[in-house]
Parts: C-alpha cells; sequence; structure tokens
C-alpha cells in the first residue's frame, strides 16, 4: 500500500535554509536602514476584520473583491487574513494612541501579507512584505524621505537595474474631475477595452491606465492625464518632491498610468521596478494616503509609505547573480571513536555551546573520514578528536583546520584553550 505524503497548500510555499541567506540579507538592510532613519518596528495581528480592508482598500479593488482569504470565526465575526500592511498599521496607530505622541510616528514591519491570487511563477498566496509607514505630517519632503528609504534599501541589496516610477493622482478635491474626464474619454473607446476594463470603467476607472492589455494601452496613450489635472496644492506637493529628488541626485521616471488601485491613495504614488533583459517588474511600491485614518474612524491624521516584496527582491538578487555571504556559527567539530569517547564528546559540545561557541559533532557516524568529511563540509576552523586513547587518558587533539598542525590538550583545559581561540576569530 502506497501513503500519499501530505502536501503544502496551492499557492503556498517553505522558504528553505539555501534561500533563508538571501531573506536575512535583505532583512538586516532593511532593519538597519530603517532604524537609522529613525524609523521603530511594529508587528500587527496577522487577522483583522473584514470591514477594515474593505473600507480602506475599497470593495472595487482586485483585493478586496477576489484575492482576500476571509473566514468566519466560531463566534461568528467576519476575519480576514492580512492581504496588505497599511490599513493594520494606521489601525494600530489610532487604537494605541499614537497620535499623541510627537509626530510624525514613523513605523517598519516584516510581515507575510496573504491574497488569494492566481498562483505563478514567483507569485505566492502568502509573500513577505517589508514595509515603513511615516504617519502625522503632510510635508513633501516626509514622501522624499521615504521614497529615499526605498531606494537606499534596494540599493544596498545590490540590485542595479532598477528605476524609480512616480505619479501623483490628485486629492479628492481634483480628482473627481479628472476621473469625468477620463470616463468620457474611456467611454467613446469602450468597444476596444478588454472585459476587465469594461468592468473597471464602472468601478475603478483609474485602473484602466495600468492595464497591461495592448488594445488598452493604445487608447490610453491618448487618454487625459491626472498630472494636467492637479489642483494647485496636489501641484506644489508634486512639485516640491520632484525638485528635492533632483537635490538628491535621485533619478524618476514620471509615469502617467501609475495609479496603485487602492482607494486610500491620495497624491503620491510610486514604484521602484526592475528592469532585466527587457522585462520589467515592480519590487514594490507605496504612496500617501491622508484619508486613509479618517475611514478607519480616526482623526485626519496624514500618512506616507511602502511595501517591499520581500519574494520578489529574493527573485531579483538571484537573477542578478547577488549571492550574500553567510557566516558560519558553528566553530567546533567533535569528532568520537569508540563508546567512552562518545560520551565525552557529547558532554563537550554540550559544555562549549554553554560557553557561547558553536560546536557540532556526529552522533551516529562511526568512522574516522566520515566525521572529518562532515567537518571539512561545515567549514570550521577547529576539530576536536576524541578516540579511544584520549578518551581513556583524559585527553583531546585540537586539528587546526587551515594548517592541519594538531596538539594534544588535557580535557579539562580544552573547552577554555577553545573558546579563546575562537573569540580570537571572531574579534
Ligand atoms: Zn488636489
Ligand atoms: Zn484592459
Amino acid at each position: 500500500m502506497s501513503k500519499k505524503i501530505i502536501q503544502s497548500v496551492r499557492g503556498m510555499r517553505d522558504i528553505l535554509p539555501e534561500e533563508q541567506r538571501y531573506f536575512s540579507f535583505l532583512r538586516n538592510i532593511f532593519e538597519t536602514a530603517c532604524e537609522q532613519s529613525g524609523f521603530q518596528k511594529i508587528y500587527t495581528p496577522t487577522v483583522e476584520s473584514t470591514q477594515l480592508f474593505e473600507k480602506t482598500v475599497g470593495k472595487a479593488t482586485d483585493i478586496v473583491e477576489k484575492e482576500m482569504y476571509t473566514f468566519k470565526s466560531k463566534s461568528g465575526e467576519n476575519l480576514a487574513l492580512r492581504p496588505e500592511g497599511t490599513a493594520s498599521i494606521v489601525r494600530a496607530y489610532l487604537e494605541n494612541g499614537m497620535t499623541s505622541k510627537p509626530q510624525p510616528v514613523k513605523l517598519y514591519y516584516q510581515l507575510p501579507m496573504f491574497r488569494y491570487d492566481r498562483p505563478q511563477a514567483g507569485r505566492y498566496r502568502e509573500h513577505w512584505q517589508f514595509g515603513v509607514e511615516a504617519l502625522g505630517e503632510k510635508s513633501p519632503l516626509l514622501d522624499v524621505t521615504v521614497i529615499a528609504l526605498a531606494l537606499r534599501i534596494i540599493k544596498q541589496s545590490g540590485l542595479s537595474n532598477t528605476s524609480l516610477q512616480i505619479n501623483s493622482i490628485g486629492c479628492h478635491l481634483c480628482r473627481p474631475k479628472f476621473k469625468k474626464s477620463l470616463v468620457n474619454f474611456l467611454k467613446e473607446n469602450e468597444k476596444k477595452l478588454c472585459v476587465d476594463c469594461k468592468r473597471r470603467l464602472k468601478t475603478n476607472p483609474l485602473r484602466v491606465l495600468d492595464c497591461k492589455n495592448d488594445s488598452c494601452q493604445s487608447i490610453t496613450n491618448e487618454s487625459p492625464q491626472m498630472i494636467n489635472s492637479l489642483c494647485s496644492s496636489c501641484h506644489e506637493h508634486f512639485r516640491t518632491i520632484l525638485e528635492y529628488l533632483d537635490e538628491l541626485d535621485i533619478l524618476y521616471e514620471i509615469n502617467p498610468r501609475l495609479v496603485r488601485g487602492l482607494d486610500y491613495y491620495v497624491q503620491t504614488v510610486f514604484e521602484i521596478w526592475s528592469e532585466l533583459d527587457g522585462s520589467q517588474s515592480a519590487l514594490g511600491g507605496g504612496g500617501r494616503y491622508d484619508g486613509l485614518s479618517e475611514i478607519i474612524g480616526g482623526r485626519k491624521t496624514p500618512g506616507i509609505g511602502f511595501g517591499l516584496g520581500a519574494d520578489r527582491i529574493v527573485a531579483a538578487l538571484q537573477r542578478e547573480n547577488i549571492v550574500p555571504e553567510v557566516k558560519n556559527r558553528v566553530d567546533v567539530f567533535v569528532i568520537q571513536l569508540g563508546k567512552e569517547a562518545k560520551k565525552k564528546c557529547f558532554k563537550l559540545i554540550y559544555e562549549l555551546q554553554n560557553m557561547g561557541v558553536g560546536a557540532e559533532g556526529s552522533l551516529d557516524k562511526g568512522s574516522m573520514s566520515d566525521q572529518l568529511k562532515m567537518a571539512n563540509k561545515l567549514n570550521v576552523p577547529y576539530t576536536l578528536i576524541i578516540g579511544q586513547k584520549e578518551a581513556f587518558s583524559d585527553t583531546v587533539i585540537i586539528k587546526d583546520m587551515a594548517s592541519g598542525c594538531q596538539e594534544i590538550y588535557p580535557q579539562e583545559k580544552i573547552a577554555k584553550e577553545i573558546l579563546k581561540r575562537v573569540e580570537k576569530i571572531h574579534r
């Protein structure tokens, strides 16, 4: 009878040790860059009330319409697995009284997001997002700070073929007028739009602008642009951002198709693209969301943030053949021969680990050559050997793996000696 192994759920994946080195590398860069810019870490729960996202992200968005994992709890509450970071952070900001702290409150997070999307290469239904949110300040300089931080993280990761795409989608004063002229224009060409865009025309017409369909793009190439319809304060906000980006020598492309699709964005929207072999993919993006807090029920609080797709950045690093270095945390491999030696080795490993020395040994493999192979694989600087003779005479052989030199030490002194040598390496 053959047994079937239980498989992971469709669209979900394991991130194995070989890939973890990329994630740790990115996490270190991200955390350091955020902390150095005065951002503080926050984690919010995976499960939130469904209405938090319905109200803020918008009912007519792909996320809420098709992609949200929702369920009823045993007590009948409507709950959702967090599909994006911003709404949760703003909820946490309001709920935990951060409005009374000095503003802006600058937060960062590394959390998994869940979207019931069509699984395809490189896109998973659970993905890791590294994001920041800066709340409580309206200044366009905060937009520039946040954009510059995102770019710094990407640059420090070593990726080179990237670009900053930026746009302004206006505010509640100027956007409705633009929407109307866009809808009028699109209605004249409705026949040539794809099925999705015909629907978007009624529910979320701005999304027609970022449709990838060729026929839709040829129409929107000629459509009115938000940038030409901005009110004076939106225009001034955007102009200042571009001026400061120029001042920092940050290159950007004004992209009138960039709308980001979520209802809560106002004014600034941006994305960072990886461009390799003529194809583009967004590594992350963000924007300003000054009305979001009021939708949740809080007082008016401006905010801006971004989310970087960690899985996508890792894939881009692999495409560009960037391999992060891994620090070997095992310093010593302990080899034993014979029953008596095994017991002494086991105790020695325990003692070394208690002292903070990375130590490992084979508990099963018997032969000297097998154990030496394992030590070589771990690339340890030292191997300790306790054979039958050493076990009997309470001694240990230290082998320096680089020089091949061997010395004999009394067992009671060996842990301290190793500690001394290993500390020298790590200093
Ligand atoms: Zn405006
Ligand atoms: Zn379309």
